[in-house]
């Protein structure tokens, strides 16, 4: 059976363009009532990574937001919306990106994101329980409404990434450290997405984010909208429209392969715009397949050594403390100097499983990236074995 992707073209930002083409997908795709009925308590879960203004686009548009609402509200359904920050609390991320506005005014309540309950998954592949807001348990459905990005780790981050933000806080922060390894990581994503079945998924594209994304990257100009009730189908097409082999994004490949949906061109029907007219080959993202991390032992002692290890720029560094409170791992790989608060933190790199949580979260973008001494020395010179190598360790 064919899965519908909706792929609508918005040029801007403005309140009636994008009302006419959230309304042009939804109808598309089946028209709204193929989603939800009258009376249902529907929340919407946007993209809110941390308190950033709309316009570096690390978050979902507050004009996508409130033309999906207004959407949604006239087939009478009870509206919520939420979503946990990697950074910051729910109510201040969601004032910053300006959905919290656009919520009241429209009277869609606030739906609890702080605390949450245990739910034992039975069908779970990698994560059988998983802590979930409060918000998402009571609500009849979800729609999810994420941003189109690049991640440092996983090339992109989409649909199905977008539900990280329903486990409350930084219990997020403990997956990175149980499941370091990318593939188990997204398999959990996927799990989570298995548990949630969100009921639709409304992508903003019109301004993405290129290269350093999440959180870092800088804002691109793609004009677009895509709709679909298959997250698999809507971030392959996405893959598609930046160049990028599905297959190369974790939670797409294994998406397809556990049967939560597909990167098939034979079984996605797109409707909307031409496609053609979106692909960007000059879209800066890595294309090149992941690379796995393992814990532990020699190979993590060798990897190490070969992948690029967070460093804090002291000048602008503001010493809050942010990093050192994310770092996921027990003793934590980022601290103070012998918990002096008014020194530029430091690392422990043996600990340190480089899941890249302080560059992500650093307000001031004072952490960077920086390539290993042996990777650099090695660079350009043909070493067959430690080419080889390092292929092993990718597997
Ligand atoms: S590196 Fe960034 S997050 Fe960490 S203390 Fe400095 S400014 Fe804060
Ligand atoms: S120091 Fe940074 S990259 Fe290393 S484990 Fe902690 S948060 Fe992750």
């Amino acid at each position: 059976m064919m899965v519908k992707v909706a792929v609508i073209r918005c040029e801007s930002y403005d309140d009636d363009k994008v009302r006419e083409a959230v309304n042009r997908g939804l109808e598309l795709i089946g028209g709204i009532k193929e989603f939800v009925s009258p009376g249902e308590k529907i929340l919407l879960k946007p993209n809110l990574l941390a308190a950033d203004v709309p316009e570096k686009c690390c978050t979902t548009h507050p004009s996508v937001f409130k033309a999906v609402a207004e959407a949604f509200l006239q087939v009478g359904v009870n509206l919520s919306y939420g979503d946990s920050p990697a950074l910051h609390n729910p109510s201040a991320a969601a004032k910053k990106a300006g959905i919290a506005d656009i919520a009241e005014k429209l009277g869609v309540e606030t739906a609890d994101f702080v605390n949450g309950e245990e739910i034992y998954f039975e069908e779970g592949i990698q994560n059988k329980k998983f802590f979930i807001a409060k918000g998402v348990l009571e609500a009849d459905g979800l729609i999810s409404l994420p941003k189109l990005k690049t991640h440092f780790l996983a090339k992109m981050t989409g649909s199905i990434k977008n539900q990280f933000g329903c486990v409350p806080g930084e219990l997020k922060g403990e997956f990175h450290v149980r499941m370091p390894n990318i593939n188990d990581f997204s398999m959990m994503l996927i799990d989570l997405n298995r548990l949630l079945k969100p009921r639709l998924y409304i992508m903003d594209g019109i301004m993405a984010m290129e290269g350093g994304g999440p959180r870092r990257g800088t804002p691109k100009k793609m004009n677009v909208l895509l709709l679909s009730k298959d997250p698999i189908a809507l971030d392959a097409m996405v893959c598609k429209m930046v160049n990028l082999d599905p297959k190369y994004v974790p939670t797409v490949k294994l998406g397809k392969e556990v049967g939560f949906g597909t990167y098939l061109d034979e079984e996605i029907e797109l409707v909307g715009d031409p496609f053609e007219s979106f692909i960007d080959p000059a879209f800066v993202v890595k294309r090149e397949p992941v690379k796995p991390f393992y814990q532990g032992g020699i190979v993590q002692f060798v990897r190490n050594a070969l992948v690029p290890k967070p460093l804090i720029q002291s000048k602008k560094c503001l010493k809050c403390g942010e990093c050192v409170r994310l770092c996921p791992v027990k003793p934590k790989a980022l601290d103070w100097h012998s918990g002096n608060k008014t020194k530029v933190p430091n690392y422990k790199y043996s600990r340190c499983i480089r899941c890249y949580c302080c560059q992500e979260i650093c307000p001031e973008g004072a952490i960077s990236l920086k390539e290993p001494i042996v990777k650099n020395f090695f660079k350009g010179r043909k070493l067959a074995v430690l080419s080889s190598f390092t292929r092993k360790l990718r597997r």
